[in-house]
Parts: C-alpha cells; sequence; structure tokens
C-alpha cells in the first residue's frame, strides 16, 4: 500500500459507495455476444487472490458498502467463491451472486445456502434452447434450466436476467412464460448496453423502433394479466430514447467495481475510457480509491460539463448521461450522452436506429451482407481485437495518478 495521498483539493461532500461489485475473473465458459466484459478480457489473466479479495471486501465494508456482488466473468470457475460469499456475510454484506449457472451443482448451492448467501441472478439468453444456444455460442439451455430448478428448490430469491436485442425481443412473451414456469421472483429484460461486445456487435444487436413497442407492449398486457407474481422490469434501449440514462447514478456516486486484477472502477465499462489510469486496491486503499482518486473525482459534480449540459436544468436528474457512451459515440466522454435529443450528436444515434430499421426484413441469424460477421466473446477474438488498439480496448492512454 503506498504512502497517504497528498492534500486533496476541496470538493463537495461525498457519499460513501453503497454497492461493491467484485468481478472475480474474466473466464467464462461462455461466449455471448454481448458480453460486457472488455474486449481485451484475455490479455487480462491476473486475479486478486482470496486474501486479497477478502481486504478489499473488509475495507469496502467499513467505509459503508452494503450490498456485495459477486460476478465476472463467471464467478463460480472460482474455488474460494464459497470463501468469499461466507466471509462476506460475516461482514454484514447483503450478498448476491449473478451467474450464468454453468458450474452451480447442487453441493456447491447447499454450501452457499449454508454459507448464507442472500440472492442469486441467473442469466439466460432466450426462452429458446436453439437461441440461447447460438447467442452464448454453447450447448448451456438445458444445465441451466436444471439449475433454475436447483435455485428454487433451494427456496432462494431469484431474478432471471435476460438481455434483449433484435434477436429475441419478440420472444418477450415466451420469456416472461418461462420466468412464470420457474417461478423466480422477479424479471430483469435488460436491453443490451453497447459497450464491449455489445458495441462490437451492435450493427447485429440493434432492434427495430417496432420491435421495441411490440415488447413493450407484450410486458404491459403481462403486467396487468399477472400482477406481482413475478416483478417485470422492462427499460426501453437507451438509443431509442431522447434523454439519456442516470448511468451509475452519478459517476463515483454510489456504486464501486473492482475488476479480476483489482483494478478500481466506477462503473463496468469505464475501462474503455482513455486518459484515465484506475486505481488499483494492490496501489492504494479502497478509501483513498473511492475519496481521493483522480479517476473516481474525474466526473463527479458537473465541473467537468460542457454544453449544451452545463447550463441545463435537467443535470441533476441524469448527469449528462453516460461517460462511456459518451466517449464510444463522440469521442469525448465530458460531452453529453448523444442519447440526449439535446446534445448536437443526436442525428448520429438517430441515425445508427435508422440502420437497424433497414436492415428489418432480414432473418436475425444471418449476418447482414455489409456487417461484419458476429463477433462472440472468445480468447482469440480478444486478442485479436484488444490488440488492435482500437477505442473500447480498455487501454489508458496516459497517467492520471489518484490525487
Ligand atoms: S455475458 Fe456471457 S460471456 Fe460475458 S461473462 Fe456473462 S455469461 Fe460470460
Ligand atoms: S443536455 Fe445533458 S444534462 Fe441536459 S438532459 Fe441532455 S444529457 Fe442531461
Amino acid at each position: 500500500m503506498s504512502a497517504p495521498l497528498p492534500h486533496p483539493a476541496p470538493r463537495p461532500p461525498i457519499a460513501a459507495p453503497l454497492w461493491l461489485l467484485a468481478e472475480l475473473t474474466y473466464r467464462c465458459p461462455l461466449h455471448c455476444a454481448f458480453c460486457y466484459n472488455p474486449i481485451n478480457y484475455a490479455n487480462e489473466r491476473a486475479e486478486l487472490s482470496t486474501a486479497q479479495w477478502i481486504d478489499v471486501m473488509r475495507q469496502a465494508r467499513k467505509l459503508g458498502a452494503a450490498q456485495l456482488g459477486f460476478s465476472g466473468g463467471e464467478p463460480l470457475v472460482r474455488d474460494d467463491l464459497e470463501e468469499l460469499v461466507g466471509e462476506g456475510r460475516r461482514l454484514g454484506f447483503y450478498t448476491n451472486l449473478i451467474t450464468s449457472g454453468i458450474g452451480l451443482t447442487e453441493t456447491r448451492l447447499a454450501r452457499l445456502k449454508e454459507l448464507g448467501l442472500d440472492h442469486i441472478q441467473l442469466s439466460f439468453q432466450d426462452s429458446t434452447k436453439e437461441m440461447n444456444d447460438f447467442l452464448s455460442s454453447t450447448k448451456t439451455f438445458d444445465l441451466k434450466s436444471r439449475v433454475a430448478r436447483l435455485i428454487k428448490q433451494y427456496d432462494y430469491p431469484m431474478v432471471l436476467n435476460v438481455v434483449l436485442h433484435r434477436y429475441n425481443l419478440d420472444h418477450v412473451g415466451r420469456i416472461i412464460d418461462m420466468a412464470l414456469e420457474m417461478g423466480v421472483d422477479y424479471l430483469e429484460l435488460a436491453n443490451t448496453q453497447y459497450y464491449g461486445w455489445g458495441l462490437a456487435n451492435r450493427a447485429h444487436l440493434m432492434p427495430t423502433r417496432e420491435q421495441v413497442v411490440r415488447a413493450e407492449e407484450v410486458v404491459n398486457q403481462y403486467r396487468a394479466r399477472i400482477g406481482n407474481k413475478v416483478r417485470i422490469l422492462f427499460v426501453v434501449p437507451d438509443y431509442f430514447e431522447e434523454r439519456p440514462k442516470a448511468c451509475m447514478n452519478g459517476w463515483g456516486s454510489v456504486f464501486l467495481g473492482i475488476a479480476p486484477d483489482g483494478t478500481a472502477l466506477p462503473c463496468h465499462a469505464a475501462r474503455s475510457l482513455p486518459g484515465i489510469a484506475f486505481p488499483n486496491v494492490l496501489d492504494y486503499s479502497v478509501h483513498d480509491i473511492w475519496y481521493a482518486s483522480g479517476a473516481f473525482n474525474r466526473y463527479r459534480g458537473d465541473a467537468w460539463m460542457k454544453s449544451p449540459c452545463r447550463d441545463c436544468p435537467e443535470k441533476s436528474k441524469d448527469f449528462g448521461g453516460c461517460r462511456c457512451q459518451a466517449y464510444a459515440l463522440t469521442g469525448d466522454a465530458a460531452n453529453a450522452d448523444p442519447v440526449c435529443a439535446k446534445s448536437p450528436r443526436h442525428a448520429e444515434v438517430q441515425a445508427i436506429v435508422m440502420q437497424a430499421q433497414h436492415a428489418q426484413n432480414s432473418h436475425p441469424a444471418v449476418a447482414q451482407p455489409q456487417a461484419k460477421p458476429i463477433l462472440f466473446r472468445t480468447d482469440a477474438n480478444s486478442r485479436r481485437m484488444g490488440n488492435d488498439g482500437k477505442p473500447g480496448d480498455g487501454r489508458s492512454e496516459a497517467a492520471d495518478e489518484p490525487r
């Protein structure tokens, strides 16, 4: 651990983090085309040890974090997951396992129950075996279905998470039926976020406006029919909106993510931003990272904002949207998220949506003649794409020491 950081500049009061997300590993048996891990994950093999993770958890809990998510990659590939969950519970965290289900045997599930794991979020790619297995480039649908039954058998509160896009938005009714059959408590219909692999595959994944409208109607019909039997979260993909999402409820506001190698991040995708050296828990205390690092202070408050956000009455509602999306679409992370209709770059987002409209008559499982083939998240693709050094590859271009 380095020496205390020198004389941080006075800033408005900073609240403690509420949510610690431990991305235990980038290893994963699946190859999802929309994976939110960095494109160059295969070059990032380092992982914190069990003791190092426990130290991070203790520090974050001391700061005030109350919720602890274990994700990845696939957190179950770590055979110390049970030890980490046990320690998380002892520290008083509400613990959540975010998993594809692969590797969740009955023995492990029973042990996790004993240790007090609070909650499991299981992901499916679709309600049909064909599409589930196509999108993950694996044969995992049957196994996931067995895992879903086991999770209910062990009486866990369960969230079913299905990422939505052009390939499966028309299956929303069947996905809700599947959730009802499984007896899940909560169904998260999460429209694809266009970062990482999702951004690389945007031409394939972007739905048409008609698909989005139809899917929302179906969701509302189910909500009216089933009431609270399964609570359904459906968020319209932000490219179709006129205002951006309040990304992470503000940069460095509630969320503290720790990547497998110990890099601390204010959001999952933040490594895509150039010019920021994100601090590592092996070099700095979690306290100093959260309160005093240049990376976490970079987009706090509104002093960094440019026009039109700077003078906008809505800036305290959406914080100017998503920094990673602003960078990915405009090349400057301090610009307004161009999803916003007030952004001078909003027309480019509309053009992307229009392109999806033009492609609507093609069969979704067949690549457009003009489009690159769909890119599955594989180690080989990661090494090839990551070595190109394109924006979004997760590299930082310049040092930005914590201060
Ligand atoms: S999105 Fe798919 S490939 Fe990526 S970590 Fe999750 S299960 Fe693995
Ligand atoms: S101009 Fe900026 S602050 Fe205003 S609504 Fe748009 S993104 Fe939000």
